[in-house]
This record gives C-alpha cells, sequence and structure tokens, in this order.
C-alpha cells in the first residue's frame, strides 16, 4: 500500500460486508493481493444485518444456507433450527469476520460514493463518504440484491404522528408494539414472516394488501441431531449435489421429471400434499412444468387457494387472501402461521387493489375514501431489486459513460459479472446472473470463486485489464431474455423485473438455472476467458 496525495493505492476495492464482500476479502488474501472493504453499515452480515424485523429468518435450510469453502467452519459452527433465525444468521456472519480475521480490512460506516475508471493507469478512482481517496485495479461490488429499501412516494408520508418502520432498515434494538394500534403496508415475505408475530403484540392490526402472495408453511422447528451428522459425514457430497439443483438447494427432496398434466387427480394431490407437509420451497419441485404451462401452473396454485380457504375461517377475508398470479413467478414465501393470523379478532386486512393507498395523514392512511388510524406505521413494501444499490454509488467507466447510462434500458452485463465499457469492474451476484433465483450462499460462492481466479490468472499471464466485450453482452442479455421468455417468470408484476419500483425498466433480471449457468462460466474460462478482452 502507498500513499499518494492522500490516494491510498490498494489491489481491490469491495464494496459491501454482507457475505458476498466478506468472503471476496477472504479469497484476495488467498491470492496474495491487498483488498480493503467498505461497509455502510456498522457491522458485517448485510441483508442480516439491516433486516431486524420480527419473525425474520432463512427460507432455505440452514445446513445449506450457509457457507461452503471451509469444511471445518460448516463442520463446526451449530444451527439450532431448520430454518436459522436472523440473529443466528448475524451470529454466523460475526464469527466468520473473526474467525478469518476479517474485520482489520473493512472500514465500517463508510459508504462508497462514487467510483471513476482512470483509463491512463487503468485503475478505479474510489471516493467514500469519510472523504477518503482510494485507487484499486479492481472494483467489487459486494453490494446486495436486496440492500435498497423501496418505500413508495405516498402523498403526506413525513407527516405521520406516530413511528414508522421499514422492515429492511429495522430498529437494531428491536420495537415493542404491546397494546398498539399497528398498520403494516404490504404482503410480501417480509410481511408474511412479521406479520404473525406482530399480531401477537398488537391490540389492533390493519394490513393493507395490494397483491395476495403465494405462501407454503415453512414446518419450522429443532434440527434433528441425526440429520446433522449424517450431513456432517458427507458434507462435500450434500454440497456437491445442491449445487445440481435449479437453485442450488434441496437436493435431498425428490424432483419430479414428468409433467403435471400427464398425472392423475390422486397423483398430483398426493405430491403437493406431502410437499405442503413437508414445508418450504420445493413445494413446486415434484412435475417439471409448473413453471412452464400456464394449464400445469393452474393446478398448484388452485391447491394453494384450496388450503388458504381452509385455514381462513371468515369466506371474505380467504377469498382476499387468495393470490391470482402464476405461482412461482414472484418468489414463493414461506410462513409460520400467516393464513391463520387473520382468523384473530384484532387483526384486519384491507384490499387496496383497486383503491390505492392515496396519502400518508397524521394519524395514519387514507384508502378508499376510508381513514386508518394507528400508532405505528410498518412498510414492508421491498426493495429497488438487483439494481437499485449499484446505481445509488456513480460509477464511471471509459469515457466518463456513466453505469446510469449504460443501464438506462435496463441492466445489461457479461455473465451478471462484469459491464461492457467497465474494465476491472465486477458485480457479485449482479443482474444476468441466476442470484435471486438461488440459494445465494452457493451462488455468491461460485461467483467470488471465479473472480478471485480470474484475478490470479490476469496476473499469471501479464495481463492487467480485463472487459467484456459488447457482442459477448448483447449475446448474453438474449440468451437470458430467451431462457426466461421460455418460463412463467416473466409473467406478473414482480421485482425480479423491476416491476415493483414505478418508472423502472421491465426486464427479467436474473439467469435461470444455476448448474447451466456454472457449466457456461467455467466453459467461458476453460476457453481463454471467451467474450473477455484481456489486455495488458
Ligand atoms: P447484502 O447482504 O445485501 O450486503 C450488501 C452490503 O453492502 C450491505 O451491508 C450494504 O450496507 C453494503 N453497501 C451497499 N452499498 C454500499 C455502498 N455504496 N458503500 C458501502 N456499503 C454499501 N437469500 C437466500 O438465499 N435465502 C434466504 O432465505 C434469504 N432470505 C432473505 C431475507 C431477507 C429479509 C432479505 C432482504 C434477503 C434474503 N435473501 C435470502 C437474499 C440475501 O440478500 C442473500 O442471501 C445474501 O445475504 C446477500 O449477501 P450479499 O453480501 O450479496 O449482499
Ligand atoms: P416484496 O416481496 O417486494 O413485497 C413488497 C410488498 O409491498 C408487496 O406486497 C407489494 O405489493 C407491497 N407494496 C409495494 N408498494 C406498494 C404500494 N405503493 N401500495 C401498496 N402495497 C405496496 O418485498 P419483501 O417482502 O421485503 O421481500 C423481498 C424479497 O426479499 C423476497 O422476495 C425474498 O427474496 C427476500 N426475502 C426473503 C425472506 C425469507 O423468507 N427468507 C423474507 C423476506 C424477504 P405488490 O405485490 O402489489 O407489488
Amino acid at each position: 500500500m502507498s500513499d499518494d496525495q492522500h490516494t491510498t493505492e490498494l489491489d481491490a476495492v469491495v464494496v459491501g460486508a454482507g457475505f458476498a464482500g466478506m468472503y471476496m476479502l477472504h479469497r484476495l488474501r488467498s491470492i496474495g493481493r491487498a483488498g480493503r472493504v467498505f461497509e455502510a453499515g456498522s457491522g458485517v452480515g448485510g441483508t442480516w444485518f439491516w433486516n431486524r424485523y420480527p419473525g425474520a429468518r432463512c427460507d432455505v435450510e440452514s445446513m445449506e444456507y450457509s457457507y461452503q469453502f471451509d469444511d471445518a467452519l460448516q463442520q463446526e459452527w451449530e444451527w439450532s433450527e431448520r430454518y436459522a433465525t436472523q440473529p443466528e444468521i448475524l451470529r454466523y456472519a460475526n464469527h466468520v469476520a473473526d474467525r478469518f480475521d476479517l474485520r482489520r480490512d473493512i472500514q465500517f460506516d463508510t459508504r462508497v460514493l462514487s467510483a471513476v475508471f482512470d483509463e491512463g493507469p487503468g485503475r478505479w478512482a474510489i471516493t467514500t463518504s469519510d472523504g477518503g481517496q482510494w485507487s484499486a485495479q479492481f472494483l467489487i461490488m459486494g453490494t446486495g440484491c436486496l440492500s435498497s429499501t423501496n418505500t413508495p412516494h405516498f402523498e403526506g408520508i413525513g407527516s405521520f404522528e406516530g413511528p414508522t418502520y421499514h422492515t429492511g432498515q429495522w430498529p437494531p434494538d428491536g420495537v415493542d408494539f404491546t397494546g398498539q394500534r399497528v398498520g403494516v403496508i404490504g404482503t410480501g415475505s417480509s410481511a408474511i414472516q412479521s406479520i404473525p408475530i406482530i399480531a401477537e403484540q398488537a391490540a389492533d392490526l390493519t394490513i393493507f394488501q395490494r397483491t395476495a402472495n403465494y405462501s407454503v408453511p415453512a414446518h419450522n422447528g429443532p434440527l434433528d441431531p441425526d440429520a446433522v451428522r449424517e450431513i456432517r459425514a458427507h458434507y462435500a457430497d450434500f454440497r456437491a449435489a445442491n449445487s445440481l439443483m435449479p437453485g442450488a438447494f434441496g437436493s435431498t427432496v425428490p424432483r419430479g421429471e414428468t409433467s403435471v398434466l400427464e398425472a392423475t387427480p390422486e397423483e398430483i394431490e398426493a405430491d403437493l400434499e406431502s410437499r405442503w407437509e413437508r414445508g418450504g420451497l420445493t413445494f413446486l419441485a415434484g412435475f417439471n412444468d409448473f413453471m412452464l404451462d400456464a394449464n400445469a401452473n393452474e393446478i398448484a396454485a388452485e391447491f394453494v387457494r384450496r388450503k388458504i380457504r381452509s385455514i381462513v375461517d371468515d369466506p371474505a377475508t380467504a377469498e382476499l387472501l387468495c393470490p391470482h398470479h402464476v405461482i412461482g413467478c414472484k418468489r414463493l414465501c414461506v410462513d409460520t402461521g400467516y393464513f391463520a393470523t387473520f382468523n384473530k379478532s384484532h387483526v384486519h386486512l384491507v384490499d387496496v387493489s383497486e383503491h390505492p393507498i392515496e396519502c400518508i395523514t397524521p394519524k395514519g392512511l387514507r384508502t378508499g375514501g376510508t381513514e386508518y388510524e394507528f400508532d405505528s406505521l410498518v412498510f414492508a413494501t421491498g426493495f429497488d431489486a438487483m439494481t437499485g444499490t449499484l446505481l445509488k454509488i456513480d460509477v464511471r467507466g471509459v469515457g466518463g459513460r456513466t453505469l446510469q447510462d449504460a443501464w438506462n434500458a435496463g441492466p445489461r452485463t457479461y455473465l451478471g459479472l462484469n459491464v461492457h465499457g467497465f474494465p476491472n469492474f465486477f458485480t457479485i451476484s449482479g443482474p444476468g446472473s441466476p442470484s435471486v433465483l438461488t440459494n445465494m450462499m452457493v451462488s455468491i460462492e461460485q461467483h467470488v470463486n471465479w473472480i478471485a481466479d480470474c484475478i490470479a490468472f490476469l496476473s499469471e499471464h501479464g495481463k492487467n485489464r480485463i472487459e467484456a466485450t459488447e457482442q459477448a453482452q448483447d449475446e448474453w442479455v438474449e440468451v437470458i431474455n430467451m431462457i426466461a421468455g421460455a418460463t412463467l417468470l416473466n409473467n406478473c408484476n414482480s421485482w425480479y423485473l423491476g416491476a415493483n419500483v414505478p418508472g423502472k425498466t421491465r426486464v427479467f433480471m436474473p439467469f435461470p438455472g444455476f448448474p447451466t449457468y456454472v457449466e457456461v462460466c467455467n466453459d467461458i474460462v476453460a476457453n481463454g476467458y471467451r467474450g473477455f478482452e484481456l489486455a495488458e
């Protein structure tokens, strides 16, 4: 490291100290490169640092949602439940930071504001919120897919007299809603996890629903020590089997390879019922065409609607809670007691699909001409996903072109790893990679390993610069459109498409299919980084 006119020189700047940034730092060290991580928050863990709302937990099982790069770590860390809670995952992130001595190269409470590629030296000039200036050969974004909260621009939003909370920026010390009248806006995964817990405390709880959501039970519980022992005895094999699954998880649950349209009603019922009883995200894995054929999809959708009607006592409320879009085209929710919460007399559901929320008022909010009054208001309104956080940073590549400009018609990347015109710039789980369609721990490790190997390859071959060609990037964007277009993933207003943020360009952002993606990445490397330009 050298210091020149207050600019500190580094091999790599990593943005974000979630699971992506932490492992990236570890890998940079392993290839002998000096990296520094900047993190806006005051601790590690990213998602699990910020999303401390009641009931926050994983929807991927804990033996799978963890790092696999270090066998001693996965052998020694004890998960307590089938689905880990947010506090437990945050403890794990802190344990990893200590175990691998990561903190000495992480600067907390520091936001990266801008990064400009200086073509002369071929380095990134980076500025941070503490006034720091940094020069790095590589700029690596571990900024997360779900790290910029989305709060709709409701009229009067600042006028509410009570406290407001966003699930994605929850106060670290928690919130006690005991005896309060509480309003919750949204019925996505964050709402579906938090509503049953908030209902236990609140005197009166009103949920404002724009789109009903599909949710399957978690059937969470303590981990079975025998099952844990069995996984640990063959952990590498377990990980390898999971990496061959489309979402990089769930290899122990049988998958069906036949069409639901060719099955008998009894076979279908038995399969869906057993998956409902098992719980979790493998609910749609029993047949191979739930996400390919609208008639097939409707069968699973109607099964869930029947379950909702059987759980919720009041028929009108049950009908309002029944979703009617394609099941699986938004990430399936996994809940504990969500639908049954609506049987409590102090829990109310207000449909805002036809009468949008008009405004926030000093006492509550107004919709359909009625004012609802609360003591506290919770925004469970999600994120400006996949691109929001990246575009908040003023990133300028070759010729001063901004990332904002390069992506004005939606994100364009090669493999979700690099952007043409932005040399030595890497995005971990960037748009164009499987990321949010998978167990993200697996996707993150695959990307970090690819990037670290690439940096090592460049030095070994006397190269200093790597950049995707425009042609390779165009072809990759086409491939994603083609694959996603052949599924039902495009068929609803999901955040995968950016449809949840008014004005955002509607483009399907993640790449469906983890194993295919890994094959392509490996093949590109085996062919001398095909589609990239490498220069001295
Ligand atoms: P993040 O954890 O989002 O970390 C990014 C970090 O970058 C943040 O700490 C942020 O503060 C920092 N940052 C951003 N911009 C800047 C800047 N300009 N300067 C400095 N720092 C910056 N995935 C699953 O696979 N299974 C699950 O069950 C699951 N559950 C989830 C539950 C919730 C509530 C949410 C929101 C997401 C969930 N996810 C889940 C996705 C989750 O985001 C990933 O699994 C994973 O934690 C992402 O890690 P990351 O390091 O890539 O990003
Ligand atoms: P989300 O799925 O985007 O849900 C946001 C909710 O807010 C939706 O119900 C949305 O309605 C509603 N909303 C947004 N703007 C609104 C408006 N103007 N008026 C009324 N309602 C509005 O966000 P999230 O629940 O935070 O989840 C985001 C992702 O994070 C998940 O898909 C998942 O990947 C991850 N996550 C995972 C877990 C887990 O189980 N481990 C938990 C939480 C989050 P519409 O549907 O009509 O847009």
